[in-house]
């Protein structure tokens, strides 16, 4: 078996591609169609669900089914347009009979799922369900972290219960519309992670126009993701301020401790 080389993928058309043809584990066996996710490469948000389901598999798309359904309602009431974000998998073939994924699969796709994120360069990213979770924090629990803005490398990692489980459970359903209210937030809590690293004193940082310059396509400025300007929500309340200063208690992986 070859090792995916990562280094030769300079774009999300090459991975898709690299993905369509890809056998590295026993799951491109039983697909019908790969799915490498899609989306604007200039998307703000990435959302990474667990995998392939059966409409997926036909169609060669991410969140096509009732999960997908369910998916577009809960961003369309913060509201967010599904052009807007990215969305992909944790794995990109379909494991028969919609098991999870094993450890083995997630471990021979993660050179995908590791250069769209370095690619795609987003400052949020949305996890649903465990599964995509656990790709980040081995140690969280979906049952706990739900709806926390959580600080992965530098982005906000923003978890949130897989739709597939909302469409099973009315009170895990409340809780993804709860929680997805919160993204609005997440995205500003991102642009602060982003100004505050910018204005870490740096004495042999380069002059700022020269920066601008030099700075990737996607992320000229945080503002110009494209994602400030679809919120219609109000900044900060001192409800939600509150709200944050007591999950600050709750743990050190909250942004409010970096
Ligand atoms: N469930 C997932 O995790 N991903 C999809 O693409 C569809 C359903
Ligand atoms: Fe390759 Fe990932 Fe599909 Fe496995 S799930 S065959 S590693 S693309």
């Amino acid at each position: 078996m070859t090792t995916a080389n990562t280094q030769s993928w300079n774009s999300i058309d090459e991975i898709a591609t690299a993905v369509r043809s890809c056998t590295q584990c026993v799951l491109h066996s039983g697909r019908t169609n790969a799915v490498p996710g899609n989306g604007s490469s200039n998307a703000g948000i990435l959302i990474i669900g667990e995998g392939p389901g059966f409409n997926e598999d036909q169609q060669g798309l991410p969140f096509v089914g009732r999960s997908g359904k369910l998916l577009n309602e809960l961003l369309a009431a913060v509201p967010i347009a599904r052009a807007d974000v990215f969305i992909t998998n944790v794995v990109k073939c379909r494991p028969p009979d919609n098991r999870d994924p094993l450890p083995d699969e997630v471990i021979a796709c993660r050179p995908y799922l590791e250069r769209q994120i370095e690619l795609l360069d987003t400052r949020v990213i949305v996890t649903l369900g465990r599964h995509s979770l656990l790709r980040f924090y081995p140690e969280g629990k979906i049952s706990k972290d739900h709806g926390k803005i959580l600080e992965w490398e530098g982005r906000v990692l923003f978890p949130l219960y897989h739709p597939a489980a909302g469409l099973r459970n009315p009170a895990i359903k409340r809780d993804l519309q709860e929680d997805v209210l919160r993204l609005p937030e997440a995205i500003r809590e991102s642009l602060r992670l982003s100004e505050s690293t910018a204005k870490l004193p740096d004495p042999q940082a380069e002059p700022p126009t020269q920066q601008a310059a030099e700075a990737p396509e996607t992320l000229e400025t945080p503002e110009t993701n494209g994602v400030e300007a679809q919120l219609s929500e109000p900044l900060l309340t001192s409800e939600t301020q509150e709200e944050e200063e007591k999950e600050t208690e709750e743990g050190d992986r909250q942004l409010g401790m970096f």
